[in-house]
């Protein structure tokens, strides 16, 4: 039996939450500092995770024997390995390991010391030699700050203008430390797919592919978002393109890590661009996707802490996921002027009436229960309106009927999300 400590406040949190909630070897869970609907599922708890010594210390007093790190910048800041120093079984990468989210050029350079097909690039460390490069390459062109930059340290310049422009902005410190080196690569064309892999450092386990809809705007228009909505599976990433990512990609990643002594141990997201030449690596992250977590664990029929934990303690080999027939959707709903500026502590009604219906489930971000009781929205992106259907269509219905049924006045939602791949058809 376990006891389980999952950081974050965010859906992805959530949705792990809830699924772990339902494993029969779980005695107890844990979310820290978690969110208006984590407190469902787990005792929400405030904790610091920049605060190694705290973490640890609550994991010693409560006996906890996993910790599942949700988002990119504790793992990043190293807190997998403290943990592990600390002898505490852990699912997410070390820092080093992180790296390949932290670090476009560690990225990079790892494709081409293991030959994994991605974007031809250079990478620089100060403007003068990038500018050089840039005028001996062909528009458009992608301009990459080194490090972790919230989703907006990557520039698609179509101009020269724009692409020096975008080097000057980046080395003049537009975002911060992320922006100490760059990354100059060549402008793929396709169509991008998300695919998760778990991982124990040796063995890895393939989970789904997704789509993620990144714009806030219908047709993916407009500004940028943490991501607006999801499905999973994704009909274009076909059994062929999944075994050729995994050969050419995930595989060869894996056997580097491990070779260069910096095993990696968690769930490896790859986003890739689906060219004429086969799938690509677009940038690696080192977590579960939010909102594509959501679907994936909707998806999942099997227990998941058997497979966290056999990730977390190198015991992956001969473990299978199980995944239920058909599609899930997550439809994001955020507050009214996200990306932009958006009212907050609005009230939200309507989702006990939701129920428990089998093929839908709210998952919560910005959300918290207020001291009257009341559920208010606190934050951009506040729910995750997430259903199963046996094909997209019926997800898509079930998921816009639940969305229907809220009263939140204040929020807004895209209402195309998986057009892609209805418009694929059978
Ligand atoms: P990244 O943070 O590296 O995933 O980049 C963010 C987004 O920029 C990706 O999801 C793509 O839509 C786009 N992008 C990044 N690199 C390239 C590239 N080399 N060619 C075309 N689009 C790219």
């Amino acid at each position: 039996m376990h006891k389980i400590l999952v950081l974050g406040s965010g859906g992805r949190e959530d949705a792990l939450c809830w699924k772990i909630a339902r494993s029969p070897e779980l005695e107890k869970l844990y979310c820290a500092p978690g969110n208006g609907g984590t407190s469902r599922h787990a005792e929400n708890i405030a904790l610091n995770a920049a605060d190694h010594d705290a973490v640890i210390a609550f994991c010693r007093e409560n006996a906890v024997t996993l910790v599942v790190i949700g988002p990119e910048a504790p793992l990043v800041d190293g807190l997998a390995d403290s943990l592990r120093a600390a002898e505490i079984a852990c699912f997410g990468p070390n820092a080093e390991a992180a790296k390949l989210e932290g670090s476009k050029a560690y990225t990079k350079q790892l494709c081409a010391e293991a030959d994994i097909p991605t974007a031809a690039f250079q990478n620089f460390e100060a403007a003068a030699p990038a500018h050089a490069y840039l005028d001996t390459q062909s528009l458009p062109i992608v301009i990459k700050a080194d490090g972790l930059a919230a989703g907006k340290g990557v520039i698609i310049a179509e101009t020269a203008a724009q692409a020096h422009e975008a080097v000057d902005m980046i080395f003049d410190g537009a975002f911060g430390a992320a922006g100490a080196s760059l990354v100059i690569e060549e402008f793929m064309t396709g169509e991008e797919a998300s695919f998760f892999v778990l991982c124990d450092g040796e063995t890895a386990l393939p989970l789904l592919s997704a789509q993620d809809h990144k714009r806030v705007g219908e047709g993916d228009t407009g500004s940028n978002t943490g991501g607006m909505g999801a499905y999973a599976p994704t009909a274009i990433m076909t059994e062929a393109i999944i075994a050729t990512t995994m050969q050419r990609i995930i595989e060869p990643t894996l056997k580097t890590m491990a070779a260069r002594g910096h095993p990696y141990r968690g769930v490896l997201y790859a986003g890739l661009m689906l060219t004429a030449q086969g799938p690509k690596l677009v940038e690696y992250n080192c977590r579960f996707g939010d909102p594509e977590c959501q679907v994936l664990m909707t998806m999942m029929a099997g227990d998941i802490v058997p497979l966290l934990h056999a990730c977390a303690v190198g015991a992956l080999a001969g473990h299978q996921a199980q995944w239920h027939d058909g599609t899930a959707i997550t439809v994001v709903m955020a507050a009214d002027g996200y990306p932009g500026a958006y009212e907050k502590n609005t009230q939200i009604k309507g989702l006990d009436a939701l129920g428990d219906a089998e093929q839908v489930t709210v998952f919560h971000a910005g959300t918290q229960i207020a001291p009257d009781g009341t559920l208010r929205a606190i934050g951009g992106r506040v729910l995750n309106v997430t259903a199963r259907g046996k094909t997209v269509e019926q997800a898509q219905a079930n998921a816009y009927a639940a969305i229907d049924a809220i009263d939140w006045p204040q929020g807004f939602c895209r209402r195309d999300i998986g057009w892609r791949e209805l418009t694929r058809g059978d």
